[in-house]
């Protein structure tokens, strides 16, 4: 996420778009500021997953992940969470192109209960979100996402079909492109942009 500095200055340019008077050339203006920092987060969000991407996939022979759809994250109407989507998305994304860059694999796995399987034994040990400890009867004690980190990674390693390696025509499966990623979080930006009727 980008905090701080960033945030408070989109604030500040929201809070001047909606004082500016409906039709004015001030408020025009004002738009168009808000627009630019909005544009500048975005870009921050890309530098910091093609950065992290790229480091993930450099220090890693395989590298396995939830298989996290796009398609089924973006039905979510909050914002924030949509972006925050959107960019993990992104990161999968260029995570998958440097890995066939540099030469690594990249597993993709159902991402079904991940977080209640044990990862030593493979019962399904039910726990809600606030759990943050994975306790199971044969003994096994781990932090929630370290336990489903090591579930991935087993699915990983026994899928024998790789559903995450990078397509050459993304298209043609229905898969996006970096691209497309892109343009998706311009559009959310956009629409963050367009001015609320109760302003
Ligand atoms: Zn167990």
């Amino acid at each position: 996420r980008f905090l701080g500095k960033g945030e408070r200055r989109l604030k500040k340019a929201q809070r001047r778009l909606s004082k500016r008077v409906k039709g004015s050339e001030n408020r025009k203006k004002a738009r168009v500021i808000l627009g630019k920092r909005h544009l500048k987060i975005s870009r921050q969000r890309k530098d910091f997953a093609v950065k992290l991407a790229r480091c993930v996939i450099q220090s890693n022979d395989c590298v396995v992940y939830e298989d996290l759809r796009i398609k089924n994250m973006v039905k979510n109407h909050c914002l924030a969470k949509s972006i925050n989507d959107a960019s993990w998305y992104m990161f999968r994304v260029w995570m998958e192109y440097f890995g066939k860059v540099f030469g690594r694999i990249t597993i993709a796995v159902p991402a079904h209960g991940t977080s209640q399987e044990c990862s030593s034994c493979g019962t399904i040990v039910k726990k809600s979100l606030s759990t943050r400890t994975h306790t199971c009867r044969c003994g096994c004690v781990l932090d929630r996402d370290h336990n489903a980190a090591k579930v991935i990674l087993s699915r990983g390693l026994s899928t024998a079909g790789h559903v995450g390696t990078w397509i050459l025509d993304p298209n043609a499966c229905g898969e996006l492109t970096a691209t497309d990623v892109e343009v998706i979080l311009h559009r959310q930006v956009d629409s963050a942009n367009q001015e609320s009727p109760r302003l």
